[in-house]
């Protein structure tokens, strides 16, 4: 989609840190870091949020959270953990609708989050 930032990034037309991509996912450095770890993990594919997944798309939701896995292995933090967060809709608070997952990490993190 043209007027999707996430899009863009995936077809290289703005910058982004990429840290991690394959045919299915592209993972990139969040411009706003909210830990010394902050990934966000998306498919390539244009989906607007998880409200718009279903059964056919279990595959490549699994597929985005091994990949999260894996980045948090190559980055240290598979023993001192991280958080992932998928933020959907606007009680969610997402801001930019297209499927992400955050990987997090690299300090405490507290529950319940805000
Ligand atoms: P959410 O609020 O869950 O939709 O998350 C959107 C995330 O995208 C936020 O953490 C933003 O900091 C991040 N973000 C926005 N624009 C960019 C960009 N150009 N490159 C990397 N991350 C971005
Ligand atoms: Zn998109």
């Amino acid at each position: 989609m043209g007027d999707c930032l996430f899009c863009r990034i995936v077809e290289r037309k703005i910058p982004s840190k990429i840290v991690h991509e394959d045919e299915l996912v592209v993972a990139f450095e969040d411009v706003n870091p909210q830990a010394p770890t902050h990934m966000l993990v998306i498919p390539r594919k244009h989906i607007p949020s998880l409200k718009e997944t279903d059964a056919a798309d279990a595959a490549l939701l699994g597929h985005l959270m091994t990949v999260c896995a894996k980045i948090a292995k190559q980055k240290g933090l598979a023993d001192s953990g991280y958080r992932l967060v998928t933020n959907t809709g606007p009680n969610g608070g997402q801001t930019v609708f297209h499927l992400h997952i955050h990987l997090l990490g690299g300090r405490p993190m507290e529950w319940p989050p805000g």
